[in-house]
């Protein structure tokens, strides 16, 4: 089976404090949160909001160590990654790793709503943190 990529799942967006920034998405731009959660593998909080088929993704360091906190020193608030749904995350890992590209993960891991997610270097990426993320089986008949 060859790994598909479905859409643009959401776009990953650097942010201080999602406390602070929250007015921004739902005020102005009258979006609605549809969760918060946080990612103890990756040290952030995670706030999810739905445009359209894509979703927004507020990424905020919970601990000074947190990937999104160096990004954010080095490089200040704003766009972090692109996240893009795969029909198959570990054929889509293998079919980048064939083409010559450098993995963060070579093996995916839980990322934030239920789904299995891994990144590509940006280095190999042309400077865009690509990820791939796929939703988890979740174990009962619903389809999923
Ligand atoms: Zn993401």
């Amino acid at each position: 089976m060859s790994a598909t990529i479905l859409k643009i799942d959401h776009l990953g967006i650097a942010v201080k404090s999602i406390e602070t920034v929250l007015p921004h998405y739902e005020k102005t731009l009258g979006l609605k949160c549809e969760h918060i959660e946080e990612v103890p593998s990756q040290k952030v909080k995670t706030a999810f909001f739905a445009c359209g088929e894509v979703h927004i993704e507020l990424l905020e360091p919970t601990d000074p160590e947190s990937p999104i906190a160096k990004f954010i020193e080095s490089k200040g608030e704003g766009i972090h990654h692109i996240a893009f749904a795969t029909t198959d995350i570990v054929g889509q890992l293998a079919q980048a790793k064939e083409n010559g590209e450098r993995l963060i993960h070579e093996v995916p891991f839980d990322g934030a709503g239920g789904k299995l997610v891994a990144f590509l270097h940006p280095k190999s990426s042309f400077g865009v943190l690509t990820e791939f993320c796929q939703p988890k089986p979740c174990g009962c008949n619903c389809g999923h």
